[in-house]
């Protein structure tokens, strides 16, 4: 019988999750699918997916995954070409690629296969990231306008503080004024700007964490994925294989990081930071046992992790345990570890094996 641990995907959630973007927005939806669609299985994902009318990604080689397998919507490589031999097969395939630095559009010059890209042409409004800076947009537009090779233009930009307080008012306003003058279409929003801010909807909106079934808000700052309408599309799912009665006074794990009080039942989970749990999550991290909301104990090692079943009669060896997903959503797992969703979708490894 293999490990316990297993990622359940449900990809109606995924289907769902689209139509929650689409009922926010009438822009057209770049479904963000970059890192294995955020852990949850790229082909199966776009799949789900294929509602939307284009997939945003990072590796040219998934780009072409998946116009072999017979994707026609926009594809996006959001990090663009690295070298001029990605030209040619951006071209190939028609993949849209973001343009975000000046020696991206010099790599342009004597590439001379008429109207065969589509290019994205960043701004850096603010995050500092990735993008032209404004000053030098005007020029970057006009080159690539007369540029043989470059059939259509959008221009985009990235918000650094959508989920947050400070929000997107001083971007959107220097992304308007320098977009004003050009009839080219639009790219703004990531989640937290498409279900809180309609004004950065314009013509594509870029959706990736919410259709995972994630909120993009840390919990307390916004809404929660329920009250979004979201449904969480990744379950991680393990199984209690010891049980252990512990004495007053006894530790657990490494480093005895945690001192039992008193007499508890421990229950020791097959999932370990070599599954991409987070080590960083301390003693009092949510975890469902049968469903019922209980917490781990101890330092999590690289293949188990202690969970406390004293209050929790009944449950034992071969007790199911949720890790994170359904009853328990990631965010919730994420803010107790100290980091975000994204982090623990992504660092799923390839040992758990996705289940449809
Ligand atoms: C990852 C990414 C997104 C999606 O962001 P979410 O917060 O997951 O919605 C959108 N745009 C760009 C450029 C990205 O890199």
């Amino acid at each position: 019988m293999p490990r316990p641990i297993q990622a359940l995907i449900d990809l109606s959630a995924l289907e769902h999750n689209l139509q929650v973007a689409r009922r926010a927005s009438s822009a057209r939806i770049m479904a963000v699918i970059k890192a294995a669609a955020y852990g949850h299985g790229l082909l199966r994902a776009a799949e789900a997916l294929n509602a939307a009318d284009g997939f945003a990604l990072l590796d040219v080689r998934d780009a072409v995954q998946l116009r072999e397998a017979g994707f026609r919507q926009t594809i996006l490589l959001l990090e663009g070409f690295f070298t001029p031999d990605d030209l040619p097969l951006a071209a190939e395939h028609d993949l849209a690629c973001v343009i975000h630095s000046p020696h991206q559009i010099a790599m342009l010059d004597g590439y001379p296969r008429r109207g065969s890209l589509q290019v994205w042409l960043k701004v850096n409004s603010g995050m500092n990231r990735l993008g032209l800076q404004p000053h030098d947009v005007p020029a970057a537009l006009e080159k690539l306008k007369a540029h043989p090779a470059v059939r259509d233009i959008t221009l985009m930009t990235h918000f650094s503080h959508a989920d947050e307080a400070a929000g997107v008012a001083v971007q959107l306003e220097m992304f308007n004024a320098l977009a004003a003058p050009y009839r080219v279409a639009r790219s703004l929003a990531n989640s937290a700007a498409l279900l809180r801010y309609p004004a950065t909807h314009a013509d594509w909106v870029r959706p990736g964490i919410m259709l995972y079934g994630t909120s993009p808000f840390a919990p307390g700052s916004g809404d929660s994925a329920q009250q979004l309408g979201l449904k969480p599309a990744m379950t991680l799912q393990s199984r209690i294989i010891s049980v252990r009665e512990l004495g007053a006074g006894e530790y657990i794990g490494y480093g005895g990081m945690f001192r039992a009080e008193a007499a508890m039942r421990v229950g020791v989970v097959a999932c370990g930071y070599a599954d991409g749990y987070p080590r960083h999550a301390p003693t009092g991290t949510p975890v469902l046992v049968e469903g019922k909301r209980t917490r781990t104990l101890g330092r999590v090692s690289m293949d188990m992790l202690s969970v406390d079943l004293s209050a929790l009669p009944g449950t034992g060896v071969g007790s199911r345990v949720t890790l994170w997903g359904k009853g328990l959503p990631v965010e919730q797992v994420a803010h107790a570890a100290g980091t975000i969703s994204y982090e623990l979708l992504c660092a799923l490894t390839p040992r758990v094996p996705l289940v449809v």
